[in-house]
């Protein structure tokens, strides 16, 4: 028989990541007793240091965005305002097996903005990443009819019907696989920008649609760092959970949660298993991962792999920064096998710096071998032969040789992304998820998995979910 442990905690949260922790802080700081439990080895979830070799990097995320302020204002209460830091603003580039070219501004997900085709130099940008044939599509797009793809479901659906498949392959699966690990086709527009095929029916064209959005809302581009490293964000709030009292438990999986019926003054109501056979009670519980249960996940929420592949390389050649911040892969891409580049020492000043001179800092990230698979296309490479085919990447990516004798230090780390909502059909199940937590007692949902990828969605969401369990004015 399972054995309840003895003290039970008046809130239990699942997952250490920021989520977890920022819960746990919040809820511990109104003097609740908390208890969090995480399945890894340490806490912080994907935000994470890596070393190459004495240089600490991040090998998750590596910035926030500054859209609502709720990210900004967490450091300011942790003292690590001063410590923001901003990217340089030298953009990114598109490269295919072909091509090179800067990402053309103006656009929303990839698809150009109207101006392309309207300002002399917009559409030389333009034309430099997708040529006569891609400038050809742009134009078709404003002559077809508005209702025209208006009620296409995916993005690629829509993106074809408008403009075509160079505008698509060059310009905006480059962006859906960087960002999200999928193609336009697994991508609802509905979900990812909403009013979309509103405004093309409005406007007329696609382009005409990502202009008036660009301009009622322009896009949450901006991006920000904590200097030193995001990963100090999670070492700080470490310190503060013990210094609050909260018990963690790291190495300890939640396999099961169930609404218990509790004793008659209906305190404990919630029960979870662990991994280690062991059961508990706690009053409340705050998931910052999808609520464990046996189903086996369909094929919306499958989570969606990545390995990041950090590289320490001696190259001064890349002090010029030839593809600004970074680099994301077009069509056709046949002798590239990484979906984006980040050059982390071009993009962050303070990252140069702690490098040396002539040493540069690349991070690779490698998708699916197909949209939708289980593991990264690295799976199965040992150390030797993931580092040739960072290097050939690198090479291919940033125009110069970069031989693996060029590099010191390579750390890699596997991703599992949950699913986001734009996945078609996911939307729906979180949904299902929201309302069933809301019609419990005690329990609330929070972190990437259910607010979106981003400290800029999860935050807030935490914060939210928390206050929903233990409002600030009834603690006074
Ligand atoms: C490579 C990469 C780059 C990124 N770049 C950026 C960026 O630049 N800017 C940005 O804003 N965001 C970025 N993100 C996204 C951002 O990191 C996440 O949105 C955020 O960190 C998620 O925090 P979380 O606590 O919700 O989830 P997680 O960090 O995933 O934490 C969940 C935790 O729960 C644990 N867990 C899972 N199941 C269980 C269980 N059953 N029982 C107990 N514990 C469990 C996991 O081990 C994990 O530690 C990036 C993500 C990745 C992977």
């Amino acid at each position: 028989m399972n054995q309840p442990h003895p003290e039970q905690p008046e809130l239990l949260v699942i997952g250490g990541g920021i989520a977890g922790m920022l819960a746990a802080r919040r809820a511990a700081s109104r003097g609740v007793r908390v208890l969090l439990v995480e399945a890894g080895d340490q806490l912080g979830g994907m935000i994470r240091r890596a070393q190459l070799g004495d240089l600490p990097i991040d090998i998750g995320a590596e910035a926030f965005a500054t859209k609502g302020g709720a990210f900004a204002a967490l450091l300011q209460e942790l003292g690590m305002l001063d410590d923001v830091a901003e990217p340089r603003a030298l953009g990114s580039w598109v490269v295919t097996d072909g091509t090179a070219a800067p990402m053309p501004a103006g656009g929303l997900l990839g698809i150009p903005g109207d101006a392309s085709l309207l300002d002399a130099e917009a559409r030389s940008a333009v034309h430099a990443a997708v040529g006569d044939a891609g400038i050809a599509e742009l134009e078709r797009d404003r002559l077809l009819p508005p209702e025209i793809g208006a009620d296409a479901r995916d993005l690629e659906a829509l993106v074809l019907a408008r403009m075509g498949p160079i505008v698509l392959g060059r310009l905006v699966a480059p962006v859906t696989r960087g960002v999200y690990s999928l193609d336009p086709s697994d991508l609802d527009h509905r979900v990812l920008v909403p009013g979309l095929a509103d405004r093309l029916l409005e406007h007329g064209s696609l382009a005409g649609a990502v202009a008036a959005l660009r301009k009622s809302a322009p896009p949450g581009a901006a991006v920000r760092t904590v200097a030193g490293g995001m990963h100090r964000v999670v070492a700080l709030l470490e310190r503060e959970l013990a210094e609050l009292g909260v018990e963690v438990r790291l190495g300890t999986r939640v396999v099961a949660v169930r609404e218990s019926a509790g004793p008659s003054s209906g305190d404990e109501s919630w029960s979870v298993e662990l991994d280690d056979g062991a059961s508990m009670l706690a009053q409340r519980i705050l998931s910052t991962v999808a609520v464990p249960t046996s189903e086996p996940a369909s094929e919306g929420e499958r989570a969606v792999p990545a390995e990041v592949v950090a590289l320490l390389v001696r190259a001064p050649q890349l002090d010029a920064r030839p593809r600004g911040t970074g680099v994301l892969v077009g069509d056709p891409s046949a002798s590239i096998r990484a979906k984006a580049l980040t050059h982390v020492t071009a993009k962050w000043a303070w990252q140069e710096t702690a490098a040396g001179a002539g040493m540069h800092v690349l991070r690779l990230s490698y998708g699916p071998e197909v949209s939708g698979g289980a593991e990264p296309l690295t799976d199965g490479l040992d150390d030797d032969e993931l580092l040739d085919l960072a290097c050939a990447d690198a090479a291919r990516l940033l125009g110069t040789a970069i031989a693996a004798d060029d590099v010191v230090a390579m750390a890699r780390q596997v991703w599992r992304l949950p699913a986001p909502a734009a996945r078609l059909g996911r939307a729906e199940t979180l949904r299902g998820a929201r309302s069933a937590a809301e019609a419990s007692v005690g329990l609330a949902l929070a972190g990437t998995w259910i607010d979106g990828t981003g400290l800029a969605s999860v935050v807030p969401g935490v914060l939210r979910a928390v206050d929903g369990l233990f409002p600030a004015d009834a603690q006074a």
